[in-house]
């Protein structure tokens, strides 16, 4: 497998206000003919540094690609300074004046005179033409690597590496095809994930499994390498079966959707319709259920019933049983699911009542205490989870719950049908 390294230049890079997109978009592009990136660097304005930079990358990688630093101002090093990595001169290039000076005239502007640093390429360089602005770039082979110079503006890199990197870095690599998939996991944690499935992947040599905790559940990250792509899906659709074999109604998603789009899809399935009350997650199931095109199918109707009041008035939750065992409890969680499923006359409701914190915790009810509600036509019930983050992190969490206790209820049901 090739080696790939990305040098991100420009001093605006290493502020906290600008970002290096253009390597992340190199790398996809690269990952995706088989060509692994070992390394980025971000390098200032500064000579000495690009240069060791660049004579260290060529020295270890079999693919350099730069970012940025063509521009025709003082600050914009990159043409001389890898000149200089390379031990080779700059040379003027005629038809790269009459260009750049062609292109000022249709602007009806005179050609400053500190542009024409844009007419220097490096020796034995193919010059990669700039439809979209004026820095051209540069690629150069030495001795089997390919040293690629591209202008920073992501507006002109993209095309640019398209059109004129991308099928020789293909040629390069040969055939290979990579394929990816993530699985997305609830209810076990990551390490919990990890035993139970690794002695399934580390059998597949051919694929590359990785296993990350996001915000609320983990991920299975497999990237799977061979010179078919039909062999590559083939080997992915093979590990994926039998990961999710391993981990069962804990996959939510085999080709990384979203608990909202999972949910929706289910319900659609089963032609089923779902309202939700909600207190400390103030709309968030809403909001991620509306995310998906076409939830107006199956989602009927959402209330925020923060107050108890609310509660009361539009759930129809008993003011008693709040008195009793609070608006944080599992009788309340009941009672404001089967209130939503009646006043929506939906086949389902779910409901979300909980601590959101920072404050109001008790020693009885801490900050992350959350119920989660359910209602059907046949039964009510409801859970009790202790969700550990910030605010946001709560809230965030209590929502993905809520719609897995529901995704886990409907499959339930489906497969007791089918039984
Ligand atoms: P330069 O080629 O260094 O003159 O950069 C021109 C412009 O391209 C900069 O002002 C940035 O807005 C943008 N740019 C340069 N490098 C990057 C990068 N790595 N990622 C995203 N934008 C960049
Ligand atoms: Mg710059």
């Amino acid at each position: 497998m090739l080696s790939a390294e990305i040098i991100a230049i420009g001093s605006e890079l290493l502020t906290p206000t600008k970002t290096d997109t253009n390597s992340l978009w190199l790398t996809e592009k690269l990952n995706e003919i088989g060509i692994e990136v070992k390394l980025k660097t971000i390098v200032g304005d500064d000579e000495l540094r690009l240069e060791e930079t660049i004579k260290d990358a060529l020295k270890r990688s079999d693919i350099v690609i730069t970012s940025g630093g063509l521009g025709p101002t003082e600050d914009d090093i990159t043409r001389q300074v890898s000149a200089k990595a390379v031990g080779r001169e700059l040379v003027f290039y005629e038809e790269l004046m009459k260009e750049l000076a062609e292109r000022f005239r249709r602007w009806g502007r005179e050609m400053p005179e500190i542009n024409k640093r844009q007419a220097f390429v490096i020796e034995g360089a193919k010059v990669l033409p700039n439809p979209n602005g004026s820095a051209a770039g540069m690629l150069i082979e030495i001795e089997n690597k390919f040293f690629v110079i591209l202008p920073g503006p992501p507006r002109e890199l993209k095309p640019m590496f398209e059109t004129c990197v991308l099928p020789k870095l293909r040629e390069k690599a040969g055939k290979v095809f990579v394929k990816r998939r993530v699985l997305r996991v609830t209810g076990i944690g990551e390490s919990a994930v990890d035993e139970q499935i690794a002695p399934v992947y580390k059998s597949y040599a051919a694929v590359q499994t990785s296993i990350l905790f996001n915000r609320s559940e983990v991920e299975i990250h497999l990237s799977a390498q061979s010179n078919s792509e039909t062999e590559a899906e083939k080997i992915l659709e093979e590990l994926a079966e039998k990961l999710v074999k391993k981990l069962g109604i804990a996959v939510f998603a085999i080709n990384g959707e979203t608990m909202e789009e999972v949910v929706g899809k289910l319900l659609v399935e089963n032609g089923k319709t779902l309202a939700v009350a909600e207190s400390c997650t103030g709309g968030l199931i809403g909001e991620r259920l509306t995310e998906v095109s076409g939830s107006s199918a199956y989602f009927i109707e959402g209330v925020t019933a923060y107050a108890n009041e609310a509660k009361i008035r539009t759930l129809n939750v008993s003011r008693m049983l709040i008195e009793e065992h609070g608006a944080v409890s599992a009788e309340v969680a009941e009672a404001m699911a089967k209130g939503m499923r009646e006043r929506a006359k939906t086949d389902y409701a779910i409901s979300v009542t909980g601590v959101a914190g920072p404050g109001g915790g008790t020693m009885e009810k801490p900050v992350g205490l959350v119920f989660i509600g359910y209602s059907d036509k046949i039964e009510t019930k409801s859970i009790k989870i202790n969700l550990p983050g910030d605010r946001y992190l709560i809230r965030w969490r209590a929502s993905q719950f809520a719609l897995d206790f529901l995704r886990r209820k409907v499959l339930k049901k489906v497969e007791s049908k089918s039984n």
